[in-house]
């Protein structure tokens, strides 16, 4: 099977809403670290697998976004509980490359998740962590920061969201990404391996 790629903004499985992991295998542990190199590559600090067309409830994350420095960060099927408080802060998100804009998020929550062991994660997160999980939770829902903005979408952004759209229907009409109907069946081919 190919190797990952990552996949922007609007393309379908961005809007999927993923499936809980029933079994990790040596392939999926290859796979995140596939992830890892993707994020790491195009200078993120947290990547949700349907970025990369894994339409599964898993999310890396690496708040000092340096290879070098850590923590490297696993969550599969995460839920989030006791989100407190309200803090507005600017976001960006590798499937809308050039886009940033101020979004509120919850303070600081609690996290539960298994890791690729299949241990329990269980933390009470905030700062910046609690941005990146709720960002990359929101991503397993098939919602995007675009969907959260604080204020109303300024012209100049509307018009890059625009121009994201019309790019990717033009490749999907000249077969640069595949049609619909085909990343459908893609999907099905994941949940069937992992959910
Ligand atoms: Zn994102």
């Amino acid at each position: 099977m190919a190797s990952l790629q990552l996949i922007t903004y609007p393309h379908p499985t961005l809007r999927h809403r993923s499936k809980p992991v029933l079994r990790v295998d040596a392939r999926l542990k290859e796979l995140v670290g596939e992830m890892f190199e993707i994020m790491y590559e195009f200078r993120g600090v947290g990547l949700a697998a349907n970025q990369v067309n894994l339409p599964i409830r898993l999310f890396i994350a690496n708040p000092s976004g340096d290879k070098e420095e850590g923590p490297e960060l696993v969550f599969i099927n995460p839920e989030v509980n006791k989100a407190k408080g309200i803090v507005e802060a600017e976001e960006g998100c590798l499937s809308l490359p050039g886009i940033n804009a101020n979004v509120k998020r919850n303070k600081s929550l609690q996290i539960n998740a298994y890791d690729m062991s299949g241990n329990e994660i269980k933390a009470n997160i905030d700062g910046f962590l609690g941005r990146i999980v709720q960002h990359e939770m929101d991503h397993l829902d098939g919602v995007l920061f675009i969907d959260r903005l604080a204020e109303e979408i300024p012209r100049s952004l509307a018009e890059q969201i625009q121009a994201f759209e019309t790019m990717f229907e033009t490749k999907q009409k000249s077969g640069a990404i595949a049609k619909n109907e085909e990343l459908q069946a893609q999907l099905l081919e994941w949940e069937q391996k992992y959910c």
